[in-house]
């Protein structure tokens, strides 16, 4: 076990430890997080240690991504376990707002991304990414490192992040690193401490689905009907599975494509009893493998 990271809660504590980090000319990689921490954070964490003089995670339960009748007040908060994995992994320090830190009384400016925000999680969870951008965007002026890392796990919010920082002109550079699984291949989420053991064996079944669409993608395939009807027998045949939206989309625009003659993006989510999972995965047809091979 390492030392215990340097704790703040005030914007100004960790303003200050900033600003002497950056006179010093150390390089500063941020991990913005909800908490309830799996190793799929710590995997982010890993990055920004292997790649940064001094690495910020933070923990914040932002209430403006929640939608009315979502988890805010039931997500999971175990903050001293999470201090603990994180002196695990030589984090210098958390930053660990409560919500009137980050949000004053009168808060009233949110940030809308546009395009990019509106399919999937934007039609299914309205304001959520409006939500994500303020706080990211928050985040990144009380910490302003020079770089960011994010999970492959939730893809449009990294597209949604990206667009905002190149169109308001954010100097940090953003990695996306990818998902980290359980043995079972669920996608691991801080989530999944809700599912039931049933309810867990049932939602593996999102995950089947994704790597079945892999190997379809693999063997030549490139019907996104054939393979989505595929996906969807997978996924029936357990029950207990409500989907939001499966889809096969260009990694870039998450547009709908009808041929995946490039890589493509696969994108689920689901409710499984009272909880609601997504996951994805990215489909190269092998052409497009052989052609990277090649360059
Ligand atoms: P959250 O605490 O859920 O807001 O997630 C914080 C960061 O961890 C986000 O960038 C997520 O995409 C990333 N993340 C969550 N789960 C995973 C996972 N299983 N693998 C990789 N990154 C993840």
């Amino acid at each position: 076990m390492g030392e215990y990271p340097q704790v703040f809660e005030r914007r100004a504590q960790v303003r200050q430890f900033m600003s002497e980090l950056r006179s010093a000319g150390r390089t500063i990689g941020l991990v913005p997080t909800m908490g309830a921490l799996h190793d799929g954070h710590l995997s982010l964490i890993d990055a920004s240690v292997g790649q940064c003089d001094t690495t910020v995670a933070t923990i914040f339960v932002n209430p403006t991504q929640f939608g009315p009748g979502e988890d805010y007040e039931k997500y999971p908060r175990p903050l001293e376990r999470d201090l603990e994995l994180l002196a695990s992994r030589r984090v210098d320090a958390v930053f660990v707002p409560q919500r009137e830190e980050m949000y004053r009384p009168f808060h009233s400016t949110s940030i809308d991304v546009g395009q990019i925000s509106r399919p999937l999680e934007g039609k299914h969870r309205p304001g959520h990414f409006q939500g994500v951008a303020t706080v990211v965007m928050k985040l990144l002026q009380i910490i302003p490192a020079n770089r960011a890392y994010f999970g492959q796990k939730d893809y449009q919010q990294f597209l949604v992040i990206r667009q905002m920082v190149e169109d308001l002109d954010v100097p940090i550079e953003l990695t996306m690193c990818p998902i980290v699984r359980d043995p079972d291949g669920m996608a691991m989420s801080s989530r999944n401490a809700y599912l039931s053991v049933a309810d867990r064996s049932r939602a593996a079944c999102l995950s089947r689905a994704l790597f079945f669409a892999d190997k379809l993608v693999e063997a030549g395939e490139q019907s996104s009907s054939v393979i989505l009807a595929n996906m969807h027998e997978i996924i029936a045949e357990n029950g207990g599975v409500e989907l939001d939206y499966l889809v096969l989309v260009d990694p870039d625009n998450l547009s709908p494509v009808r041929t995946v003659n490039q890589t493509a993006l696969a994108a689920v989510a689901a409710k499984v009893g009272i909880t609601r999972l997504i996951d994805n995965h990215l489909l190269t047809p092998p052409a497009v493998v052989n052609e990277n091979n090649h360059s």
